[in-house]
């Protein structure tokens, strides 16, 4: 086995990454029961880490798993993993399952719930994902009614990814029932005459930690920004389309289902939040 010289927290312990092992009852190994999040840290400084904790404590209340730790206590982990790393930008992944228990659906009396963090080196979107853009798929939203939840049961975001990777593109854009969701791993954004719109926040997609920055952004930098539901025919319609995470920044779409997005290019609104991004995040 590779050592990648990363240590990692689990249950208590700091440890290398290789020697980190979950017993196979583990209910996130089993039935996928488990929440997690994933937070970047720039030049050693945690972006939007009040907002990734709230977050991670909504996912953790609404699957009912008790919060093993506080305020403190999460940001002692945090803090201690991307200490011990040498890389400026970091993100943090942190992951929390409702334990180990004999096989059994319902909730385990009793069980402690298993939590797991580990921080890798952030690198920004490549030249070439600013400079050209990217391109996606379209597919329809086959995932369950609690999108908002950031579980570990990503079978049906791996599969929309896939499938965008062997069209020999970056991201698939998801709609359910003619009206986009967002992306795999990303929330998707239409820019119309120089406005930006963005899907409600609520079960049928994750509120990404960037939905509320996007708002800010737009906001200091003059962009109007609209949350309403919008049709597939609005998003082939855009001038141009944008995704955010917190690994890719905001990006462009310049291809969607192997059209050109408006001229093909990342346009003047991309530029604008994407510059305004950059300066977030050495504020
Ligand atoms: N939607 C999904 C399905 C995601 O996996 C992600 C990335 N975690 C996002 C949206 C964007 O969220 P964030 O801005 O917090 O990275």
């Amino acid at each position: 086995m590779t050592t990648t010289g990363q240590t990692v927290y689990l249950n208590g312990e700091y440890l290398p990454l290789e020697q980190a092992r979950v017993p196979v009852l583990d209910r996130g190994f089993i039935f996928g029961d488990g929440i997690y999040e994933v937070v970047p840290a720039y030049n050693g400084r945690l972006f939007r880490w009040p907002q990734h904790l709230a977050r991670l404590e909504r996912s953790l209340a609404k699957v009912g798993i008790v919060n093993p730790f506080d305020r403190n206590g999460w940001s002692a982990i945090v803090g201690e993993l991307i200490g011990r790393h040498p890389w400026r930008d970091q993100f943090v992944y942190l992951h929390v399952t409702r334990g180990v228990a004999r096989r059994d659906h319902g909730f385990p009396a009793g069980v402690k719930p298993t939590v797991f963090a580990m921080a890798s080196e952030l690198q920004p979107p490549p030249l070439a994902q600013r400079t050209e853009g990217v391109a996606a798929i379209t597919l329809p939203d086959e995932r369950w009614l609690h999108c908002d939840i950031k579980s570990i049961s990503l079978l049906g975001n791996v599969l929309a990814r896939q499938a965008a990777l062997d069209r020999g593109a970056l991201e698939c854009v998801m709609f359910r029932d003619g009206w986009l969701t967002e992306g795999s791993a990303s929330n998707v954004w239409v820019v119309r005459d120089g406005r930006v719109l963005g899907p409600p926040p609520d079960h049928l997609i994750l509120e990404g930690i960037r939905v509320g920055l996007m708002g800010e952004l737009c906001a200091a930098s003059g962009i109007e920004c609209e949350t309403r539901r919008i049709l597939r025919e609005e998003v082939f319609a855009a001038d141009e389309l944008l995704i955010t995470s917190a690994t890719k920044e905001v990006l462009a779409i310049t291809r969607l289902d192997g059209r050109a997005v408006g001229s093909g290019r990342p346009g003047p609104v991309w530029s604008q939040l994407y510059d305004a991004y950059q300066r977030a995040k050495t504020a």
